[in-house]
């Protein structure tokens, strides 16, 4: 019987084609929904329009489907926009008004190097300048604008500490330190931030489980402590291991070995599968099964914590 207070959500960035490590985490996803009896939704994160194509975003939910991997509400190629981020500046515009009013929001006239981080939430490209804007006097900040230097709009954050309980690695303690840990809510180019615009619509969208791969560990206080401000209550959190390709590098959309153009042209939907669910430890060896078979095997207890390097001649 379906629980229709579990809904968990496909949130990709159509700025490439899928790759396996992205197919990866939506399988965890989705099976982790679907074993609770829960509902699914694709929100499109296309809020970066440099980086956003129409054509990804269709592939990518046809590669989903293709896979067997389905979602009650949301994005689809022909509709739900209100659903795709892009076209949700207005309501990140009344979140942001709230943390302005709150004081909690000041101009960071740094260089394109962070303003670019905000866009990018994966760690190492998640750099921040611990500078000194926030107490930048007037006559500076005039100066600045007179340059023609635009700014970003940063957080101001306390020294506090985030725990939470990751549903897959357990108990997660972060600590914030005042100034430093301070990120990004809009962008100088006035487009608002990944951890702004992600953490609202999980919380308007009634998302409680977030299933995503590892590297986002990193975000998740953050999005905690911004939903904490706005007043909304923390959601689950169940991060899963990263694949990690050749060279021990983390996968990217810009490796085009692995993506899902490759990887539909040597597998069927079951065989895919079955390799995806090997890797993450769900089978003890790479047989074809669709994805609905794998509903009844799932558990967070067998799935891998390391990174997961790919065997030779497994793809
Ligand atoms: N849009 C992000 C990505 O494709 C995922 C964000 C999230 O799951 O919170 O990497």
């Amino acid at each position: 019987m379906g629980n229709s207070k579990i809904v968990g959500r496909f949130a990709p960035s159509p700025s490439g084609r899928l790759h396996l490590g992205n197919m990866l985490s939506s399988l965890l996803a989705w099976l982790d929904v679907r074993s609770l009896g829960g509902t699914m939704l694709f929100r499109l994160e296309d809020l970066d329009p440099e980086r956003s194509f129409k054509v990804y975003a269709d592939l990518m939910a046809e590669d989903l489907l293709w896979l067997g991997l389905d979602w009650e509400e949301g994005w689809h190629p022909d509709g739900g926009e209100n659903y795709a981020q892009g076209s949700r500046s207005a309501l990140y515009e009344d979140a942001f008004q709230r943390l302005k009013d709150m004081g909690l929001l000041y101009s960071c006239y740094c260089s394109r190097a962070q303003r670019l981080a905000a866009s990018a939430p994966h760690p190492g490209e998640m750099r921040d300048c611990g500078c000194g804007c926030r107490t930048m006097t007037d006559v500076n900040r005039r100066l600045m604008e007179k340059n023609g230097r635009l700014p970003a709009v940063k957080v101001h954050v306390p020294d506090t500490e985030i725990t939470f309980t990751d549903g897959h690695y357990g108990p997660q303690v972060f600590s914030f330190r005042s100034g430093y840990d301070d990120f990004i809510v809009r962008r100088a180019d006035s487009v608002f931030a990944y951890q702004l615009a992600v953490s609202y619509d999980d919380a308007l969208m009634g998302v409680t489980r977030v299933v995503r791969a590892r590297d986002l560990m990193d975000s998740t206080p953050k999005q905690i402590w911004l939903m904490e401000q706005l007043g909304y209550p923390p959601l689950t959190y169940c991060h899963g291991p990263l694949l990690v390709a050749g060279g021990g590098r983390k996968m990217s959309k810009r490796d085009g070995d692995l993506n899902m153009e490759a990887l539909r042209r040597q597998h069927t939907p079951e065989t895919l599968c079955g390799k995806l669910a090997y890797l993450a430890g769900l089978l003890p060896e790479p047989a074809p099964i669709k994805a609905i078979d794998l509903v009844p095997l799932f558990s967070w207890d067998k799935v891998k914590k390391d990174g997961i390097f790919l065997p030779d001649g497994l793809f």
